[in-house]
Order: C-alpha cells, then sequence, then structure tokens
C-alpha cells in the first residue's frame, strides 16, 4: 500500500467490524480498540472497505 492508514483510538468503540473485513490489517488491542499491525497485510481496497464500514468513521489514511 502507497497509504497508510491509522485508526484513531479516542473514536473507536471497539465494535470489531474492521478486524471482521480486514485481519491481516486490524486487530483489537489490549485495551480493546483496534490498531493497525500490519500495514502492508493488505490492499488498499480492502481497507478502504473497513474504512467506509466503521460505525464511527475512525478509521484514515495519512
Ligand atoms: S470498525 Fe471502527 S469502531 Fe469498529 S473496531 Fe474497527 S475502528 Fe473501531
Amino acid at each position: 500500500m502507497t497509504r497508510e492508514a491509522y485508526v484513531d483510538q479516542d473514536v473507536c468503540i471497539g465494535c470489531g467490524l474492521c478486524v471482521s473485513i480486514v485481519p491481516e490489517t486490524f486487530r483489537l488491542n489490549d485495551a480493546g480498540v483496534s490498531e493497525v499491525y500490519n500495514q502492508a497485510g493488505s490492499t488498499e481496497a480492502k481497507v478502504q472497505e473497513a474504512i467506509d464500514s466503521c460505525p464511527v468513521n475512525c478509521i484514515h489514511w495519512r
């Protein structure tokens, strides 16, 4: 991927949807919120799908 995704963890509600859609890139951390653990694990299209699906719009591109 040429762009980097990140999660605004102050906003994330830990619903797990992004992890379900792209488990190769997102995971829930010990605090129960999502984080990008493998930027290169998936495609921009899949990450965009997670961005579009996030109920609180807290996944962004840098
Ligand atoms: S879909 Fe959004 S709110 Fe749900 S865990 Fe992922 S980043 Fe957090």
